[in-house]
């Protein structure tokens, strides 16, 4: 099957509210831009350097599509990141919000941001731990700054073996987003659960996820160069 093929099957079997962002780190800006002319609405990069030259291989390509920032964001990155991005998916301290919002203040331009969790509570993984009280705490510093609206949760779920191991930890998410959702603040509007990868967004998409983060069941083994 073609990448395009691959893109089309994916998103007709999944349902219509669940965005697939095609995660493209290490891919050719020609998989990128055929999947993109598949219909594919939003793109995820890992790494602000990787993001910069494909989207200018990619021309008016990458201007069609929601460009999502999925690794972890370095703070001497703020400024290049938010040229790239539309949406940044990995805000996992206060600090980093802070840092943010004072960048995006500067642009004057509001920027919507995901709360990054580690619903696995991994040593290796950055985001939040999955503590409602300590996840509310942070959103409500953020209702302070006004140059970030915060719009959903990413979290990545333990690797393992069989997703069905991971449906605890997405249920878990799902919990949180589900009480920030209720939530009445100012630049706050939770509508998006970023979860679930390859071997495990159909599981994600059963337990919640409006959004699933793809990149080996679209465009097939990464090798990294
Ligand atoms: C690479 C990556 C994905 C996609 O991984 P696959 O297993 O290839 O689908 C999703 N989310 C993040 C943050 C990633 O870095």
């Amino acid at each position: 099957m073609t990448i395009r093929d691959k893109y089309s099957k994916i998103r007709e079997d999944i349902p219509e509210h669940v965005t697939i962002v095609a995660a493209v780190k290490t891919r050719t800006a020609e998989e990128v831009a055929q999947i993109i002319d598949a219909g594919l609405t939003d793109i995820g990069e890992n790494y602000v350097q990787e993001a910069e030259t494909l989207y200018k291989k990619l021309g008016d390509r990458a201007k069609r599509v929601r460009r999502h920032m999925i690794g972890h964001l370095q703070t001497n990155k703020i400024n290049r990141a938010l040229e790239l991005f539309d949406v940044i998916q990995t805000i996992d301290s206060l600090k980093k919000a802070d840092a943010v919002n004072k960048r995006a203040a500067v642009r004057g331009k509001v920027l919507p941001v995901y709360i990054e969790i580690n619903v696995g509570s991994e040593l290796t993984k950055s985001g939040l731990s999955p503590d409602y009280a300590l996840i509310e705490d942070l959103i409500k510093e953020m209702a302070g700054m006004k140059f970030l609206r915060v719009e959903g949760l990413m979290t990545m779920g333990p690797v393992t073996g069989d997703p069905e191991d991971i449906r605890p930890y997405f249920q878990k998410a799902r919990q949180i987003f589900d009480r920030l959702c209720s939530l009445d603040l100012p630049h706050l509007d939770i509508k998006t659960l970023s979860m679930g990868m390859s071997h495990s967004y159909k599981v994600a998409i059963e337990e919640g996820s409006t959004m699933v983060r793809l990149g080996t069941v679209l465009f097939g083994a990464r090798i990294y160069r």
